[in-house]
């Protein structure tokens, strides 16, 4: 019966005696098993001095026992370990402490090897340093190949870094683990936490939920979207993103080789491109703008004129009707006058230009606002005019006529212009603002001028309608025109004070299309 049996007999019975105890190990199982460890193995006098080295031992430094016994282990120094580092050993192992570092040592061949050493002292059971127990492996490969990861790493890192694309890896719960100089860079720029997620929601709403549930779907491969920042102008940037699989270093993944889904995401940034673009562009546009608009005030003037002209017609025609009864030639004369005014009325009618049909398109509203900007920069700069441009960063496209929809907001500002430009008016600031409300695009020209009297605000949308008093006045010509753009997209628009003063035009567009 071996000793552990013994002893549990002797705890059901409660019984313990002396002859009962475990077995001890013999001492001799102790050398044995220091002998044949595969560690390095060494044991000194509290001075150093080597009294007993295993066979380990001489395998890694090619000294045999006899050649160690009587030595002091500084005989393995290489003598390029700094000092500090012995002295931070022997400080430690004064203090009864356990030390472990790593060190230069030579071997009997004079080949030099890393050491990774353990030093513990042996205290007697009056607490005094009786011996050293050494033990220490060639850590040389190990440091060689730790070097190379390091270096490779450093490698990696200087690549990524000098690559003009910012790229960040997101793990799997959205987290980025790493990340390049561009990317830090993008954050600072655009002022965003993690711009990663800002852009990840506008390109791939769901993009949550998908790297959660299916990451493959989160993949895709180029997508343009553009960066509205209040100061500093706008960003278009290049955004794909791909999966790639990580290992887990999760300890309890140890022995499983499964890999981790993380997404990828690059990002270039097209602004110059886009930028020389949109130039060419903002200058068709300007051609195209000036076109329209002076095709809708040729409309407007004669329109108006026909109007105006309506009035001593009916008169006339009044006059005939009673003249008829009295006087029948001098009504045949006038009525004859009356056919000719209305054949010259009806010509005129039809050399009213029709305005050229535009096709619906998806319009971000940011885009139309900064063209307005563009194309009021010289009357603003004219006119002494701040202009405060709080676009929301990401706006959702509405579906709209881009060029009727620049009219729309260009005779927004002008007017915003034309009230705040008179002698001696002090408040000079223009606000324009963009949001994204739960089923619209709100957009607000804010101006500090006079404001409009509240009983003319439903009067001033009408067509004809003005309130001109030479340059004094608020109203430009272009504001029925621009409701009537408004009406035709299914916006609303609305005129409120200024908190502090001044006019604010608020215009909805529907996002899902549908008039408000
Ligand atoms: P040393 O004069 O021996 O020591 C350098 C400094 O260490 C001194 O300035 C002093 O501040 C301090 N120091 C040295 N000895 C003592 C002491 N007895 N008490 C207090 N402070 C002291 N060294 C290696 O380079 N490689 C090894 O593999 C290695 N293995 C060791 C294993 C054991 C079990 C022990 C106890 C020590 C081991 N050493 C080893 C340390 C070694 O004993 C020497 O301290 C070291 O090699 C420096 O030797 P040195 O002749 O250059 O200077």
């Amino acid at each position: 019966m071996s000793a552990v049996v013994a002893h549990k007999v002797s705890a059901e019975n409660e019984t313990v005696n002396e002859t009962s105890r475990p077995e001890e190990l013999p001492t001799e199982a102790y050398r044995q098993a220091v002998d044949q460890a595969d560690l390095a193995i060494s044991i000194t006098d509290p001075k150093a001095n080597i009294l007993y080295t295993n066979a380990a031992f001489s395998r890694v430094t090619g000294y045999t026992a006899s050649d160690m016994v009587g030595q002091n282990e500084s005989v393995l120094s290489n003598r390029t370990t700094p000092i500090w580092l012995y002295q931070e050993m022997w400080s430690h192992l004064k203090q009864r402490k356990t030390w472990s570092g790593r060190l230069l040592n030579k071997r009997k061949n004079g080949e030099v090897y890393l050491a990774e050493l353990a030093v513990s002292p042996v205290v007697d059971q009056a607490g005094s340093i009786t011996h050293f127990l050494g033990m220490h492996r060639d850590v040389t490969e190990l440091h060689r190949l730790e070097r190379l990861v390091r270096n490779q790493n450093k490698l990696i890192e200087s690549v990524i870094d000098a690559v003009p694309v910012a790229i960040c890896l997101l793990d799997q719960l959205g987290r980025v683990i790493l990340d390049n100089q561009a990317y830090k860079k993008l954050v600072a720029d655009l002022d965003l936490r993690e711009p990663a997620h800002t852009l990840l929601d506008t390109l791939l709403p769901e993009w949550r939920l998908r790297l959660e549930e299916d990451p493959e779907q989160c993949a895709f491969p180029v997508k343009e979207t553009r960066v509205d920042r209040p100061r500093g102008g706008s960003r278009w940037l290049s955004v794909s993103c791909q999966i790639l699989e990580t290992q887990s270093d999760c300890v309890d993944n140890y022995f499983s080789s499964a890999g981790i889904p993380a997404l990828l995401l690059t990002v270039s940034d097209v602004t110059s491109l886009r930028v020389e673009q949109e130039r060419s562009r903002a200058a068709a546009l300007q051609v195209a703008l000036g076109d329209v608009e002076r095709a809708a005030s040729i409309r407007e003037t004669l329109a108006g004129a026909l109007y105006k002209l309506a009035e001593p017609l009916n008169m006339m025609s009044s006059v005939v009707n009673v003249l008829q009864r009295r006087d029948p030639s001098s009504a045949s004369i006038l009525s004859g006058a009356l056919a000719t005014s209305q054949e010259y009325m009806d010509n005129l009618r039809d050399a009213i230009p029709r305005s050229a049909p535009e096709g619906e398109t998806a319009v971000n509203l940011n885009e139309v606002l900064r063209d307005v900007l563009e194309l009021s920069t010289r009357k603003l700069l004219a006119a002494g005019v701040t202009v405060d441009w709080s676009p929301v960063l990401t706006l959702p496209n509405v579906l709209g006529r881009p060029l009727q929809l620049r009219m729309l907001f260009k005779a927004l500002v002008d007017n915003a212009i034309e009230a705040m430009d008179t002698k001696g008016w002090k408040r000079r600031e223009l606000s324009i603002e963009s949001h994204v409300l739960k089923d619209c695009v709100r957009v607000v020209v804010a101006d500090r001028g006079p404001g409009i009297p509240e009983a003319l605000r439903t009067r001033v949308f009408e067509p004809f309608y003005t309130n001109k008093q030479g340059k004094q006045q608020h109203l430009g010509t272009g504001l029925s025109r621009a409701y009537q753009v408004a009406v035709d997209h299914g916006a609303l628009m609305d005129i409120y004070d200024t908190a502090g003063g001044g006019c604010s035009m608020v215009v909805e567009f529907g996002l899902d299309g549908v008039p408000r």
